[in-house]
């Protein structure tokens, strides 16, 4: 055996017998053919040919498939789901106006709740085990992602315009509207953070440098400070936030 030592007599829950393995070690080897044993949640032997392999209770057969660590989305934001077919020939800076940023002024906790279970289903189904993932009702998200067993690391949207009339150019920084997202961005890293045996974390998400005042982007700081967490925040996503930021900033 290669792998993990344990637990070394009893079945295994699941093996996956007769695959190709991707172990990605340090010397990156692909294993053929080999048996990858599960014990609960955790992997727990790995196996390469001709090595005896212990029982278990189901067996997979993995012949011509290939078993490989999961995949990690870096950034999504599973409730788009609900947007897939509807912006693919719309130039980004229209699309956000014409499509995301309205969904997202309309989108109720239940709505977010059903959408990103539907993301969250088709992250898993194509190997995807850990999103990183920034939307408003991000609590709504987390269940979503609790319930099908994905792995996630969440943040509450922040910003503190009104995003629906950005689109005619009026930017009015609203400090309240700001700070009641902090509230919940805080109250999401309260009862996420470590959550499921730390299957769940949390980082702080300021949408984007052109909706957030410098001194709300501070109080992003010093929240991430005090839970010691990351930021994650859209940077550049349209020459016109570039144009924009540089007219107010230089
Ligand atoms: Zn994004």
């Amino acid at each position: 055996m290669t792998g993990p030592t344990e637990p070394a007599r009893a079945p295994a829950d699941i093996a996956i017998y007769d695959a190709y393995v991707a172990t990605v070690d340090i010397q990156n080897r692909i294993l053929h053919p080999a048996t990858v044993t599960i014990h609960g949640n955790r992997i727990s032997g790995l196996y390469g040919s001709g090595e005896a392999v212990p029982p278990a209770r189901r067996r997979i057969d993995g012949k011509g498939r290939l078993v490989l660590p999961g995949f990690v989305n870096i950034h999504s934001h599973a409730v788009l789901t609900g947007l897939r077919g509807r912006t693919e020939d719309v130039p980004g800076e229209v699309s956000l106006h014409s499509h995301l940023l309205p969904f997202r002024a309309r989108m109720t906790p239940d709505g977010a709740l059903a959408l990103a279970r539907l993301g969250a289903l088709e992250a898993l189904r194509f190997g995807t085990t850990t999103m990183v993932d920034l939307y408003w009702h991000a609590d709504a998200v987390g269940r979503a992602f609790d319930e099908v067993g994905l792995r996630g690391v969440l943040g509450e949207s922040i910003s503190e315009v009104d995003l629906l009339r950005v689109e005619d150019g009026v930017y009015e920084f609203d400090r309240a509207k700001g700070q009641k997202k902090m509230r919940e961005a805080e109250q999401l890293i309260r009862s996420w953070h470590g959550r499921g045996g730390g299957r769940f974390r949390c980082v702080v998400a300021p949408h984007a440098p052109d909706d957030c005042s410098p001194e709300l982007l501070a109080d992003v700081q010093a929240l991430a400070r005090q839970y010691r967490i990351p930021i994650s925040m859209h940077v550049a996503q349209s020459r016109s936030e570039v144009k924009r930021l540089k007219s107010w900033y230089g």
